[in-house]
């Protein structure tokens, strides 16, 4: 996902009461924790505020705390989410749902299956059919087997509930004053509106029936069964996704939509679920939808799913990348300030244009290889940041391109200033703080460092075998290292080891002496030296010599923080560069010796 544009918290007030899901049900304290928390993000933000480069735009920040839990996948899995929800006719609330949850024991002697799951009212509980006792702790249903059950076991649980959620699924009003109910569940936030395990690495397939309003369009995951009568005024919506997704992608959006069909439908069927005053924008303002799916499945590997809609609607974040049901920011297309830079050729915002390619290539980064643990998020983020950036130069231009990296490197560079951190970060327990500019930016500039390391060959090789391995899975930073290196043949442990598992980056000084000798040939002698805190960075860096007789590339390869090299060279350059390309994520200074 990416965050909203931080520079709109300067006018939260503005907007507070206007937010989506400001009518939430919160207590007192959790309203005074998540002010408190708030206060401190504001102040984590405003160091991000040129970080998040985000495009959106109306609505404040509410944030709050996702406290991190590896939840280890041992004692049993869920298989298939068969899930169920009536909506009220103002969609305030669920009046009934079930979860019927197929689970497969993977220890001998289970004795209880412990779903995730929030402070929705139970009513009943059943395994096979038969009731089945279960207690309730915080954030937990643990189901009570009657017996313990072998490995390998299925089971099928099935929890009926109601009520309002307090997170997860949003029931608000769109921009145009209309109920709607929206899932938003990023990082572990569905279990407030679907008992689970929620964990990204616990990936189950999934199917929504959701009995609605008449008036209302209901979009969910994969594929639309059916749309059944129910009475005059409402109708049931089924939807299934044949694939294993991860929990933080199940949704449904309900509301009154205008659904917009666009002519281009080249890779899956796509179509736009906006509110009605963005009916006639829609087609524009997604305009690099069509070609970021050409591109992904024609770079990477046939799109994962049975279908992609786009939703406008209710998220905290500019947008989310739901599999096949895409959420962005209800403010996507309202009017922007002239200052905001146009691409040239879709003829929008630029910021839309990465955010589209940035969601939509989540769909086989994230959503269908699934990071495995929150430490490997940036092989989701990182890997939506930089593939976003290929649609760029691929329908914009090197120029563009260029540009849109260096504005990530830059981002990248004010926020490292504050935070020292690797991007394999197995240390923060917020995880809405794992939203920062190492998985993001820095994890961009990993991706395209390799790329340029390895030439675009052996690089999407290894990124499509990766992909092909990991598909409706999940991965982690090993598993993308052993399928580089194999497309590769080159053993790439130290440059993981620095620039993932590690924090930082290098900060050279290049310094450069040229020396006439008595044999009248000349010595150019360069010192590059690394002055950054952490340990050396032993990559290879490129440089280019410039002198009267033209221009001379070359690559120095550091043996530790200092490295010398002496080169034969007749005149006196006029420079030295580091990095002509920019190749490498760096802060670099070049200085002649007197
Ligand atoms: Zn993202």
């Amino acid at each position: 996902m990416r965050e909203k544009n931080s520079r709109f918290r300067d006018r939260s007030c503005d907007f507070v009461d206007r937010r989506p899901w400001g009518r939430t049900r919160s207590t007192k304290s959790h309203e005074a924790a998540r002010k408190k928390r708030g206060l401190l993000l504001a102040q984590a933000s405003a160091n991000l505020r040129v970080l998040l480069l985000l495009v959106i735009f109306v609505s404040v920040i509410t944030w709050s705390f996702a406290a991190r839990r590896e939840r280890l996948i041992d004692s049993w899995k869920p298989l298939h989410y068969n899930v169920s929800l009536t909506l009220n006719d103002q969609l305030t609330e669920i009046t009934s749902a079930t979860a019927e949850i197929t689970v497969l024991s993977l220890k001998g002697s289970l004795s209880q299956v412990d779903l995730d799951f929030g402070e929705l009212a139970v009513d009943s509980v059943t395994v096979n059919r038969e009731p089945t006792p279960f207690e309730r702790s915080p954030d937990l249903l643990n189901v009570k087997l009657s017996k313990p059950v072998p490995r390998n076991t299925r089971l099928v649980v099935v929890v009926s509930y109601h009520g309002v959620p307090r997170d997860g699924l949003i029931l608000t009003t769109d921009k145009a004053g209309k109920r709607s109910a929206v899932g938003d569940n990023w990082p572990n936030r569905v279990h407030h509106w679907i008992p689970c395990l929620d964990h990204p690495s616990a990936k189950a397939t999934v199917s929504f029936t959701v009995t609605a309003p008449a008036r209302n369009l209901v979009v969910a995951n994969g594929r639309l069964d059916r749309v059944e009568t129910v009475s005059d005024t409402s109708k049931r919506w089924k939807y299934s996704e044949g694939v294993p997704i991860p929990p933080y992608c199940m949704i449904i959006a309900a509301g009154e939509f205008a659904q917009v069909t666009p002519s281009q439908q080249e890779v899956t069927p796509l179509s736009y679920y906006v509110p009605l005053p963005d009916k006639d924008v829609a087609v524009e303002g997604f305009a690099a939808a069509n070609p970021s799916l050409k591109f992904f499945s024609q770079t990477v590997a046939p799109y994962p799913y049975e279908k992609l809609a786009l939703i406008v609607g209710a998220t905290r974040f500019g947008g989310m990348e739901n599999s096949s049901a895409i959420v962005f920011t209800s403010g996507l297309f309202d009017s922007r300030s002239k200052s905001e830079p146009i691409s040239k050729v879709f003829k929008i915002r630029e910021g839309t244009v990465s955010l589209v390619a940035h969601e939509i290539a989540h769909q086989w980064f994230g959503d269908s290889v699934t990071e495995s643990t929150w430490s490997d998020l940036w092989l989701s983020e990182g890997f939506a940041t930089y593939f976003a950036g290929l649609v760029i130069q691929r329908y914009e231009g090197e120029q563009a391109f260029q540009k849109y990296m260096k504005r990530t490197a830059d981002e990248y560079l004010r926020y490292e200033k504050k935070t020292s951190t690797p991007i394999h970060d197995t240390e923060t327990e917020n995880l809405f703080k794992l939203l920062n500019a190492n998985n993001y930016q820095k994890g961009a500039w990993v991706l395209h460092m390799l790329r340029s390391s390895l030439g675009d060959e052996a690089f999407f090789r290894g990124v499509r075998d990766y992909y092909n391995n990991h598909k409706n899975s999940t991965a982690s930073t090993e598993d993308l290292r052993s399928a580089l290196e194999r497309a590769s043949g080159r053993n790439l442990k130290e440059f993981f080891a620095r620039w993932i598992y590690g924090a930082g980056h290098p900060r050279y000084e290049l310094t450069w002496q040229w020396k006439q000798t008595r044999s009248k040939e000349g010595i150019l002698t360069i010192n590059l030296n690394q002055t950054q805190r952490e340990e050396a960075f032993l990559m290879s860096v490129p440089f280019e010599i410039v002198s009267s007789k033209g221009v001379t590339r070359k690559t120095i390869r550091p043996s530790g923080k200092l490295t010398t090299l002496q080169l034969p060279l007749s005149n006196r350059p006029s420079a030295v560069r580091l990095d002509p390309d920019n190749t490498v994520l760096k802060e670099v200074s070049v200085e002649a010796a007197k």
